[in-house]
């Protein structure tokens, strides 16, 4: 089957152009490894218009309800490659090959790995990236974490609901983020500021017992119950690496209109939207904007590739 349109994500970009697609009445699906994206990661969204005082999950309910009343398809798989034969793109997946005229990478970012001893072995024992998904699981224990730009400062705030001390580190002598986020941080008696100091380790035998750390030199040792690495988030694009990328690994897209079709990509056919792409909003409004752009840009692709199409490729 030669689909018009494959869409790589359901976060709020993948699932935007999803319904825009379902609009103009192309042939498409979404391929997807979760439906939400990092949306399923905030505690706490009150910056979408019309929708204030959300939790992230909540948002993804309404997002997925939306995708369901236009009986979007959605599969469930880890897209591994994207290939090109001819005018078609072949998008090889765990679960098999789609074929398609057009692609929309909505891809989104994953974690950035600190790469330090102990985070791997311990990932799952105590070591976490997700602080909405795994804070529960922390009740009157000793956490710290690592980072403090505005996810880290929402994990701190998060994890003194439940945890009974709650430390903030960060190699920086201040804290990142946004203002209004900071204040809560530090005036919250559970929240102790680790600043200028740099984890070199995490130990533990069977689950994680504490960190190592260095500061002004000296080595020093905390001991907690879980870390939460709050260190960034990287373009999640390995799967389409002969793409042109920015400095930070982003997919870079067509802004001017004048020259190119929007959001579309260095290959003609394959557009890309939301945290992804160069970009530099990373917010759910803007990602399913460009996620709407991006989708009305492969209408027009898609219409171009039908007039000069001749049989033998559809
Ligand atoms: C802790 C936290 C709190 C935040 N709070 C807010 C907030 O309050 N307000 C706000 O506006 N923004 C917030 N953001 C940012 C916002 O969530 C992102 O900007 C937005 O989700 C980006 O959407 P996206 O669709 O581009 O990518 P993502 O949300 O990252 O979605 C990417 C999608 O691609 C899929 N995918 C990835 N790789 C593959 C693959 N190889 N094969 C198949 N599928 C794949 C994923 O499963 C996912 O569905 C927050 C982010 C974080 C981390």
């Amino acid at each position: 089957m030669l689909y018009d349109l494959i869409i790589i994500g359901a976060g709020p970009a993948g699932m935007s152009a999803g319904i825009y697609a379902a609009r103009h009445k192309l042939k498409f699906v979404i391929l997807t490894l979760d439906i939400g994206g990092q949306m399923n990661w905030s505690s706490e969204v009150d910056n979408y218009p019309g929708l204030p005082d959300e939790t992230g999950i909540s948002i993804v309910n309404k997002f997925n309800q939306h995708i369901k009343d236009y009986n979007i398809k959605i599969n469930n798989t880890e897209v591994i490659s994207i290939n090109r034969a001819g005018r078609i793109f072949n998008i090889q997946t765990k679960k098999g090959v789609y074929n398609a005229k057009s692609v929309i990478i909505a891809s989104g970012k994953k974690p950035k790995k600190l790469g330090i001893p102990g985070e791997e072995r311990l990932l799952g024992r105590g070591v976490a990236y997700c602080a909405t998904c795994d804070a529960p699981f922390y009740k009157n224990k000793r956490v710290v974490i690592l980072g403090s730009g505005n996810s880290g400062l929402e994990a701190a705030i998060l994890l003194s609901k439940y945890s009974k001390r709650v430390y903030l580190m960060d190699f920086m002598k201040r804290l990142g983020g946004e203002a209004y986020l900071k204040d809560k941080v530090v005036s919250n008696k559970k929240i102790v500021l680790l600043l200028n100091s740099n984890i070199t380790e995490i130990f533990g035998e069977k689950f994680v017992e504490g960190i190592k750390y260095e500061k002004e030199g000296k080595i020093k040792r905390l001991y907690v119950e879980g870390v939460f690495i709050e260190a960034g988030l990287i373009a999640k694009v390995d799967f389409a690496d002969f793409l042109k990328k920015n400095e930070r690994g982003e997919i870079m897209i067509c802004r001017d209109t004048k020259s190119c079709d929007e959001n579309l990509t260095s290959v003609p056919g394959i557009f890309a939207a939301g945290d992804v792409t160069d970009v530099p909003e990373k917010q759910i409004i803007v990602a399913a904007g460009e996620g709407a752009k991006a989708a009305l840009a492969a209408v027009d692709y898609i219409h171009r590739w039908d007039k000069t199409s001749n049989k033998s490729e559809v």
